[in-house]
């Protein structure tokens, strides 16, 4: 692990980002009865503060504000949108830094989309989330954090998560684990991991260690070209992990876990969504997965930082057209909260100040 600037602000222990074990040695060391411990788990994991703990005592709530930090992000704008009920915050965390969520109401129930860093230092060129760097990783805590302060805010439960924020969750991937083990207790929010998917632009160890870790999380992968040049191009990534790399840990990944891989493919003009793209991309597919797998085809987000043009609709669905005709499961993602900004990266990016300037990887 390398020394990085972290959540220094408050030194205390982060009772937030501690497994319930650990939460009861913890309150135990305190001088409180261990079954509290499971209250406390319970109450942070909801979002409420302390003032809304109303089965612990006065006197515990005071020795926990002395001797540990629990800090939930606040919420320092909320838009809500007027066509489908999508609500984006903006979440301000310990040290002033911001990240991004947004609440979804679908059908099959609430899915909240989370980040993992502030800032992120992939470069992807068409991400604004990326166009600052990284400034640094989010601890357990601040991303379970998202979750409960959503929970807490909306009165909802939150049924599933996609962790397709801000950050790349696998240049995170400790916190992030631990985040899993946190989110999934079914002690605290019980989110079932099967309803939690990971997204990453291709870090390919940090996928071979997921499928160790036997959880049976969704691996979201964002392909976005099917030929190694226009993909080094588009993400800087690729020239570190190619697609045949990147597709043998995908393949791997199905193989261990049993879990259907699915792949984001965002359509920019000129760049990736000719017809002869789509063919190569059901080449791709087809022969380098060899496995069941899906396509979500997104349209893009057009970043004005970034110069890159959306495709159009139609364009759209004809690339779709062409991936079913050659055997490929693919879908065009419906967009939620078109009206506000709803995809990460914006509100971070123009919020007071702007964010800080932070790390890039070197690729
Ligand atoms: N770092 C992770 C997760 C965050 S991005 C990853 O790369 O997968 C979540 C998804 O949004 C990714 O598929 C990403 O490529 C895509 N994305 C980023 N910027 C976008 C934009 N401007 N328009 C459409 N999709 C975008």
């Amino acid at each position: 692990m390398t020394e990085e600037k972290t959540n220094t602000a408050n030194a205390l222990p982060d009772i937030m980002s501690m497994t319930r074990e650990e939460l009861k040695e913890f309150v135990v060391s305190i001088g409180e009865k261990g079954f509290r411990a499971e209250q406390l788990f319970r109450w942070m994991h909801k979002g409420a503060p302390y003032e809304e703990m109303t089965n612990l005592s006065a006197a515990f709530i005071q020795k926990l504000k002395e001797c540990a930090q629990y800090r939930l992000p606040i919420i320092e704008q909320k838009l809500v949108s007027r066509e489908d009920g999508t609500i984006k915050y903006l979440m301000s965390l310990v040290d002033g830094e911001c990240v991004e969520s947004v609440f979804m109401r679908y059908e099959h129930g609430n899915t909240l989309c989370i980040s993992s860093q502030a800032g992120c230092r992939m470069g992807c060129k068409f991400c604004a989330s990326t166009l600052n760097g990284r400034v640094r990783n989010l601890t357990p805590s601040e991303i379970l954090g998202q979750v409960s302060a959503a929970t807490h805010d909306t009165g909802e439960r939150v049924d599933g998560i996609v962790m397709m924020g801000i950050g790349e969750p696998l240049d995170n991937y400790d916190n992030v684990i631990r985040f899993l083990h946190l989110v999934s207790d079914e002690k605290g929010l019980g989110i079932g991991l099967r309803h939690i998917s990971l997204s990453t632009c291709g870090v390919v160890p940090g996928i071979y260690a997921l499928a160790k870790e036997g959880l049976p999380v969704t691996l979201s992968v964002s392909l976005h070209a099917s030929r190694d040049d226009v993909r080094s191009e588009l993400m800087p990534i690729n020239r570190k992990y190619p697609i045949a790399e990147l597709l043998a840990a995908c393949r791997h990944y199905f193989n261990e876990t049993g879990r259907r891989v699915s792949f984001e493919y965002t359509l920019i003009e000129g760049k990736n969504d000719g017809e002869a793209d789509a063919v190569s991309l059901a080449k791709v597919m087809k022969n380098g997965m060899r496995c069941p797998c899906h396509v979500n085809l997104i349209m893009l987000n057009e970043v004005k930082e970034t110069g890159l043009r959306s495709a159009g609709r139609r364009n759209a669905m004809r690339f779709a057209e062409v991936l079913k005709k050659n055997g490929v499961n693919a879908t065009i993602r419906r967009k939620l909260g078109g009206d506000i900004e709803a995809s990460c990266g914006q509100l971070r990016l123009r919020a007071k100040g702007g964010p800080q300037k932070g790390e890039t990887e070197d690729c």
